[in-house]
């Protein structure tokens, strides 16, 4: 018996003793294709790259653990300089934590005490969407929409409306065009500021591709500048969630990249210490860094490990990694295989109704019934027994439960590590085929 307390308490799982690129091998010797980088999409840089291990060892060396009211660290500075040079324009600072629902929650508490310090107390109410995860704490919670993670804690939750998402596969009207679809879908957002009135209004939160909710959905084209105008003619901050899909996943430094998208705060994690370190890093405009300096001088928000120097250690030499190895690019390029894959392999499945990504973060929606749309019964538990029926072929999938305005959410996400090969990539969709063969 463990007395670990998983997430699945009665299950017994494999123990992981090994790791390197895209196999992870267990203490039975069984190895798994990870296309999912880890897990969760996390182990962005493929698993066991002896330069971070380095890396790690040498700030060990040096110090551990050094408190942020006290000291800064090298490391730390160095990472915050190489976010910011790659950063959407006006991002100028970064504030450090140990994941990515500490960094939602840093983000939220940074918009209110913008406002707070502008002398606009009124302004705390935040607006997120319903086809999101912004993570698992109480704030995060309370903004998100995937309502299986969110529904037990409802009476402990505050309030934050929820606007219809972007998501063209279920909501965009017969002939209407792409681009006209995401000028309506972001039109929600300032019909919901109009309601709640926008004295009350501190944050828009959205992640530019939705992950673990229905996951892998891209803004449309047009989509993320509308809501950029939306929060300047209403002075509310607009944040993005790029824990999931940021850290080059999508082809992009940064996702939002791609739109043009311009965040007044923008959350990364997961992928940014690449799972050999825990770390989540908040970025924040010129503007509100302006605001706090100038009023109260401090920021109201911290955690004891913020900016810890051996995370930021190690994320830093993730970031070299990835510069040096040309990995944005490459999951670009892969990602254009991959997509390519899924298209020929699956886009004329009779289950598969919607095939979504960008880069490397590409997911499947899975229906009964392809013409209507029609969801699996939620009794099915496709999900669950994708997820089952791979992992017991020794492939690593990544299907969340979450509902959206009453679809059961069956899909699969797939996001490879960046060093994937061409023969990885085929051998997963090969691999994803078989399972889903299994489970049907
Ligand atoms: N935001 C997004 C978009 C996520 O996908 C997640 C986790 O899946 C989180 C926030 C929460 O991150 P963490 O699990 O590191 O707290």
């Amino acid at each position: 018996m463990s007395h670990v307390f998983h997430r699945t308490p009665a299950r017994t799982l494999p123990r992981i003793v090994a790791a390197q690129g895209l196999r992870m091998t267990d203490a039975d010797g069984r190895t798994y294709l990870d296309a999912v980088s880890g897990g969760a999409a996390v182990s962005s840089i493929g698993h066991g790259d002896p330069r971070i291990t380095d890396a790690i060892t040498a700030q060990l060396g040096q110090v551990a653990y050094a408190h942020n009211g006290f000291f800064t660290s090298d490391a730390a500075e160095e990472l915050a300089d190489t976010l910011i040079a790659g950063a959407p324009e006006g991002l100028s600072r970064v504030i450090y934590c140990s994941g990515g629902s500490e960094a939602i929650e840093s983000a939220l508490k940074l918009a209110r005490q913008t406002f707070v310090e502008r002398g606009q107390p009124g302004k705390g109410k935040v607006i997120a969407r319903r086809q999101s995860y912004h993570g698992a704490t109480m704030g995060a919670l309370s903004i998100g929409g995937n309502v299986p993670r969110k529904a037990p804690y409802a009476p402990m939750l505050f309030d934050a409306p929820l606007i219809a998402p972007c998501y063209p596969y279920r909501d965009q009207a017969e002939g209407e065009t792409l681009e006209a679809y995401a000028i309506r879908a972001a039109d929600a957002l300032e019909e919901q500021i109009l309601a709640e009135g926008p004295e009350t209004v501190a944050a828009f939160v959205a992640e530019p591709v939705v992950g673990a909710t229905l996951g892998c959905v891209p803004a449309a084209p047009g989509y993320l500048k509308r809501i950029r105008e939306i929060c300047d003619r209403y002075d509310v901050l607009l944040v993005f969630d790029e824990v999931m899909c940021g850290g080059g996943r999508t082809g992009f430094a940064f996702a939002c990249l791609e739109d043009g998208g311009s965040p007044d705060i923008l959350v990364i994690a997961k992928g940014l210490g690449g799972g050999y370190q825990p770390i989540g890093a908040v970025l924040a405009s010129q503007a509100i860094v302006d605001t706090i300096v100038d009023g109260s001088g401090s920021l109201k928000q911290g955690f004891t490990y913020m900016a810890h120097p051996v995370a930021c250690a190690a994320a830093l030499a993730v970031q070299k990694v990835i510069a040096e190895d040309g990995l944005v690019e490459a999951a670009a390029a892969r990602g254009a295989q991959l997509r390519a894959g899924l298209d020929a392999a699956f886009g004329q499945h009779p289950h598969v109704g919607n095939i979504r990504g960008r880069g490397l973060f590409q997911g499947l929606e899975f229906v009964a019934d392809r013409e209507t749309k029609a969801p699996f019964d939620p009794s099915l538990a496709f999900n669950a027994r994708l997820k089952a029926n791979a992992f017991a072929d020794g492939l690593m999938v990544y299907p969340m439960p979450g509902t959206i305005d009453g679809i059961n959410g069956d899909h699969v996400v797939l996001a490879p590590a960046f060093v994937a090969t061409a023969a990885d990539i085929d051998e997963i969709v090969e691999r994803l085929a078989v399972a889903i063969d299994r489970t049907v």
